[in-house]
């Protein structure tokens, strides 16, 4: 991608109703940009973003047998309705109507639509276990959005929906969700400050488990074991139960962090009320039992931008990073449009800064959008016998031969 066509410009100052760092930088580089409190448009750096996180969560869930749909936000006030949750969430709901007064939820969460779907196609035992899972936009009322991305009122989610006989087979699919889990922490490179906490978990089990990650920008507070790398909500820390749940030691650690995933046992939560039931191999009606899987998508990438920054702009974690390479030509546009080709034509995605500016201006914006390589042909670096290469996560910088550059950046 040429930088003289990118759809955005960068900003100098981010806008004075952003308090948070997350939403500043990103708006500032030009990945989203702020419809209303809480509510973003993502630019075409920012969906580059989305769009790695979403394949890297794809590919996990895939691995353990996950099915990809997608449902529509605008849900008929009926389903709702059984499940009891069309008032008991009202006030965290937006509700609408049609011009002949049929009501519909904008869909906050989707297990009134996934059940009595499963319903049409689980027919019997056999069918079981079946994972579902999607990536979708939830609305909700949240009441304060002052955390940038990390708090929409509109934001993308993935959510699993599993579906099981019995107990044991609820509970052996969520161990390998716990594993698909960390495995995308590992690969967002945020898994060593991200820890499996035990939270409340409604009425069908003692806990629920979320994935906080430790940050000053989060809303939650944890208490940490470190030894065990997992942590307690405080909302369940009470005087007696201020211990690690695997090794039993006085946890007194503390940390802000904020909820990037959890994963639930809902068992008959809503399986019951739409009777999604089938006949076990005894010939008995047995109500299936459920778990739900969530990751804030739109929050992780947020979250990782609360991590990953300097007081220049975004240091993006490889995995993840708009572009690999930000090319920058220093009055040298010949010699910088051939590497640019050669980068295009071995798959090294790259932003080439082709732009008529200063340099300062250049490197201001480079380390602003944080590009991981930053690479600099110039008349200098053509004199010193290559492209200079400057990873945005370190100060130094080195010369490179063009003719290594491909495997240099292999
Ligand atoms: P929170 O306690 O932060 O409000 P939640 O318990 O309401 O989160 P869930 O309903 O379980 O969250 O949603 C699953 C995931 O979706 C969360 O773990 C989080 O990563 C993400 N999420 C929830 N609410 C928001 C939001 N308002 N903006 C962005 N992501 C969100
Ligand atoms: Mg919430």
């Amino acid at each position: 991608m040429k930088q003289s066509k990118l759809f955005t410009k960068t900003k100098k100052e981010a806008p004075k109703d952003e308090v948070s760092v997350n939403a500043q930088l990103l708006i500032r580089a030009g990945f989203v940009d702020k419809l209303m409190a809480g509510v973003y448009t993502f630019l075409p750096l920012g969906l580059r973003v989305m769009k790695k996180i979403e394949n890297i969560i794809r590919e996990e869930m895939n691995a353990i047998g996950g099915q990809e749909l997608n449902m529509p936000s605008l849900h008929p006030k009926e389903n709702w309705e059984i499940t009891g949750r069309w008032k008991s969430m009202d006030d965290d709901v937006y509700k609408t109507k049609d011009g002949e007064n049929r009501e519909y939820i904008l869909a906050p969460t989707h297990e009134e639509v996934i059940v009595p779907l499963a319903k049409k196609f689980i027919n019997s035992y056999k069918d079981l276990p079946l994972a579902v899972y999607q990536f979708q936009n939830k609305f909700r009322k949240e009441k304060r959005a002052k955390s940038g991305l990390l708090r929409g009122r509109e934001f993308l989610m993935k959510d699993l929906y599993s579906f099981h006989l019995d107990e044991k087979d609820l509970d052996n699919y969520y161990e390998k969700a716990e594993k698909a889990y960390e495995n995308i922490w590992k690969r967002t490179e945020i898994a060593d400050r991200t820890y499996e906490t035990f939270a409340s978990g409604g009425s069908f089990s003692k806990y629920s488990h979320e994935y906080q990650t430790v940050t000053s920008a989060g809303e939650d507070i944890i208490y940490i074991c470190e030894k065990c790398h997992l942590a307690v909500n405080k909302e369940i820390v009470t005087d007696v139960e201020n211990k690690c749940p695997k090794c039993g030691a006085i946890l007194d650690k503390t940390e802000k962090s904020v909820e990037v995933g959890n994963i639930f046992k809902n068992k008959d939560k809503y399986t019951k009320p739409f009777n999604l039931a089938v006949k076990n191999e005894k010939g008995e009606d047995k109500i299936l039992l459920t778990g739900c899987y969530g990751i804030g998508l739109q929050r992780l990438l947020g979250t990782i931008v609360e991590i990953y920054n300097d007081e220049k702009g975004m240091i993006w974690p490889e995995a993840v990073a708009p572009f690999k390479v930000h090319l920058i030509s220093l009055g040298k546009d010949e010699e910088a449009e051939k590497i640019y080709q050669e980068l295009l034509a071995n798959n090294i995605e790259v932003l080439f800064d082709d732009r008529d500016l200063r340099a300062g201006e250049k490197f201001a914006d480079s380390d602003l959008i944080g590009i991981p390589y930053r690479i600099v042909v110039s008349e200098k670096s053509l004199q010193a016998g290559g492209v200079e290469v400057k990873k945005r996560s370190e100060e130094k910088s080195e010369i490179i031969e063009v003719e290594k550059l491909i495997s240099y950046l292999g």
